[in-house]
């Protein structure tokens, strides 16, 4: 990294407009570099009055590659988004990428040393288990969910994570989650985006939410490649991931749970989405405006605004946006208490983002609660 940009990295917002896009333009290089370009040196991470405890952390257990690898070269016809998202599998040995995800012991909490990080909640990498048919998918959920809690086991105070479940079979998904949650101590439940084309919004998944405000465990909503429907456009650029396509499939998913009057059938339930809310906070407003008057809109169909339920049952985490700009502006509209720290590991493992983090432009006070208390709330840890 260059002076320039580390000095400026430093000033955070107190860089001059031209700077900050410069700024932005680097960090967006810098997610782009293939992992094994990233850093993995410690590059100063300092000592700071708060754990620094990361939500949205990936992990996969060799046998759910295997079943990629198997479904890949099964001549079957697959969701292009997840042939585009794993096709590499089957093309080569383990990248660097997946070597991380398999780990969950030395080189994960090496790596969690060298960026400052004390804890991380795990959840299975997406798109999970929700390719598969059900027998698979339920089995590999459960196969998944015991291998984490022994990892966590193992490494208490340094790890921690979600239950996978299968949304494919909503009454074993209830089951499961709640052994995750009861009998294997998991803290939530992540499912990564839509299930073969399909949105929590149907109320054939109700179950899953049902069970989930009962045990008052969070759904961290995670991206995969948008759906099916709406994939070409962005698959034929090359845009279907990070880089747009993920922001799209979970607004879309999370406005629709809105539309769908989930959150007053289940007012307690608590979402999850990263990426700074995948564009909504910033959004918020024009997306209250046109609930009410848009067309194709019922308007009194739902008790609340979508800004309502934005701040009582949605909370978001700073997974790949360590952008003050962006982070301090949905707190602002969300409340300090809604927004959490996470790294993305080891999709967007850059350890200099911690510390960019760390400069945030808000209290020390409200540091501990986007990087430690926010996490240990919502997840209950
Ligand atoms: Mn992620």
């Amino acid at each position: 990294m260059s002076t320039d940009r580390r000095s400026f990295l430093k000033l955070g917002l107190a860089a001059p407009v031209g700077m900050k896009l410069a700024m932005a333009a680097a960090d967006a290089h810098a997610a782009t570099l293939l992992p094994d370009q990233q850093s993995t040196a410690s590059n100063g991470i300092r000592k700071v009055p708060y754990k620094r405890i990361a939500t949205e952390e990936a992990w996969a257990p060799q046998e759910m590659f295997d079943e990629y690898r198997r479904l890949l070269k099964s001549g079957a016809k697959l969701d292009p988004g997840f042939v585009a998202s794993w096709d590499t599998l089957t093309k080569g040995p383990d990248n660097i990428l997946v070597q991380r995800l398999l780990d969950i012991g030395e080189r994960r909490l090496r790596e969690m040393d060298a960026s400052g990080i004390d804890v991380q909640v795990m959840s299975l990498t997406s798109p999970g288990v929700q390719v598969f048919d059900a027998a698979t998918a339920n089995s590999i959920a459960a196969l998944s969910n015991d291998k984490l809690a022994e990892a966590i086991r193992r490494h208490p105070t340094r790890f921690t994570g979600l239950a996978a479940v299968a949304p494919q079979d909503p009454k074993t998904a209830a089951k499961e989650m709640e052994r995750g949650i009861k009998k294997l101590g998991l803290k939530g439940v992540i499912i990564n985006s839509h299930t073969q084309g399909e949105y929590l919004d149907d109320p054939k998944f109700w179950e899953i939410l049902e069970a989930a405000e009962a045990l008052n465990a969070p759904i961290y909503i995670h991206p995969q490649s948008p759906s099916p429907d709406m994939l070409q456009p962005y698959l034929r650029r090359g845009l279907e991931r990070a880089i747009l396509g993920f922001a799209a499939e979970v607004s879309l998913h999370v406005v629709a749970l809105m539309k769908s009057g989930a959150f007053d059938r289940f007012p307690k339930l608590k979402i999850v989405i990263g990426h700074g809310g995948e564009g909504i906070p910033y959004m918020l407003y024009r997306i209250d405006y046109m609930y009410v008057h848009g067309k194709g809109m019922q308007p009194g169909k739902t008790l609340k605004r979508p800004s309502d339920y934005m701040r009582q049952n949605i909370y978001i985490t700073t997974s790949g946006l360590p952008w003050a700009p962006a982070i301090t502006m949905a707190q602002s509209v969300l409340g300090m208490d809604r927004v959490l720290y996470a790294m993305d590991y080891p999709y967007q493992y850059v350890p200099e983002e911690v510390t960019m983090t760390d400069d945030f432009p808000i209290s020390d006070e409200d540091k501990k609660k986007l990087f430690q208390t926010n996490a240990e709330t919502v997840f209950g840890l």
